[in-house]
C-alpha cells in the first residue's frame, strides 16, 4: 500500500506522525504515532512493537528527552510498543490504566495487549508538563473502558475515540455505547482545534465532526429500535439490514456495535432479549 511507512512527518510545530506498518479493515493504513515537543517530548499510542516502527521513532526523537510515553488505550494496535520503547529512550509509560478484568467476568479478548503495565495512571484532567506546556488527560471510555485522549496545546488526541476514516467499532463487554456518546458529548464541550487521531487524516473542524457522529448513532440507535418493534429479531438479521453492503470483515464488529445499542436500550427498558432474539419491551 502507498502509505508514509516509517517516515517522520512534521505536521506542525512540535508536533510530528510517524505511520506504523499494521494495515487492516480496523485500522486503515495502520496506527499512527504522534511524537510532541522540542526539547523534552511526549510520545503518543506508540503502537505495535514493530523494529521498523520503533526505528522510525527513535529518528524522530532524534536524541532528545522523553518525557512521557502515552498510550490512549491498550488495544494491540496501540500499546505493545510502549515498553520496547521504553527501553530504548528511558522514558517512563505513564497515561490509560490496564485494562482491569472485573468481577462480572473478562473484559478483555484477542484484541487487547494483556503485557500493558504503565509506570503511572492518569485520571480524569489529569496534567503533564510537557515542553512546558500542560498535557492533559481527558477520559473518554467507550471504544474501551480505558480510553484516555489528551489534549496540548490546543489538539487533542483523539486515538480510537474519534477517528478521521471511519466510526469507532464499540463492542461489549468492554465496549460501551452509552459511555461513547457520553464520551463524545464531552468533547462537544471543549474547545480543541484539531484532532489527531490514531487512524484516519486529521480533524480540523472538531466541534461540526463530534455533531455528526453524535447524529449518526442517534440514527443507527433509532433504526435499531424501529426494527425490533416490527418484530423479534436476532443481532445478524439486524446487521444485514442495518449495514447494506458491508465488508464482510467488518460484520463481526458491526454485530458488537449493534449489540452495543441493544444493551443501551436493554439499561433504559425498552427492549428485552429472548434467547437469541431482541425483542421491544
Ligand atoms: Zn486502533
Amino acid at each position: 500500500m502507498d502509505a508514509p511507512y516509517a517516515i517522520v512527518e512534521q505536521l506542525e510545530p512540535g508536533i510530528a506522525r510517524v505511520l506504523a506498518h499494521n494495515p487492516s479493515a480496523f485500522t486503515f493504513y495502520g496506527t499512527q504515532t504522534y511524537v510532541l515537543g522540542d526539547r523534552e517530548l511526549a510520545v503518543i499510542d506508540p503502537g505495535p512493537d514493530l523494529p521498523e516502527h520503533l526505528d522510525a521513532l527513535e529518528q524522530a526523537i532524534a536524541g532528545r528527552s522523553v518525557m512521557a510515553i502515552l498510550c490512549t488505550h491498550t488495544h494491540r494496535d496501540h500499546s505493545p510498543a510502549a515498553r520496547p520503547l521504553a527501553e530504548r529512550t528511558g522514558a517512563s509509560v505513564i497515561g490509560c490504566a490496564p485494562l482491569s478484568l472485573e468481577a462480572v467476568g473478562p473484559r478483555a479478548d484477542a484484541s487487547f495487549d494483556g503485557d500493558y503495565l504503565p509506570d503511572r495512571v492518569l485520571g480524569d484532567g489529569e496534567v503533564l508538563e510537557i515542553d512546558g506546556e500542560a498535557l492533559q488527560a481527558v477520559a473518554t471510555p467507550g471504544h474501551t473502558s480505558n480510553h484516555l485522549c489528551y489534549a496540548w496545546r490546543g489538539a487533542l488526541f483523539s486515538g480510537d475515540h474519534v477517528m478521521g476514516w471511519s466510526t469507532t467499532v464499540v463492542v461489549p463487554p468492554d465496549g460501551d455505547m452509552a459511555a461513547y456518546i457520553q464520551s463524545l458529548e464531552k468533547l462537544r464541550g471543549r474547545h480543541d482545534r484539531i484532532y489527531y487521531p490514531a487512524h484516519g487524516d486529521p480533524v480540523t473542524n472538531p466541534q461540526q465532526y463530534v455533531r455528526h457522529l453524535i447524529g449518526h448513532r442517534m440514527q443507527r440507535e433509532k433504526q435499531i429500535l424501529k426494527m425490533v418493534r416490527e418484530k423479534p429479531r436476532p443481532i445478524a438479521e439486524i446487521v444485514g439490514n442495518a449495514y447494506p453492503g458491508l465488508d464482510p470483515r467488518l460484520v463481526t464488529a458491526a454485530g458488537g456495535s449493534v449489540l452495543a445499542h441493544l444493551l443501551d436500550l436493554q439499561r433504559r427498558g425498552l427492549v428485552e432479549s429472548r434467547g437469541e432474539e431482541w425483542i421491544a419491551a
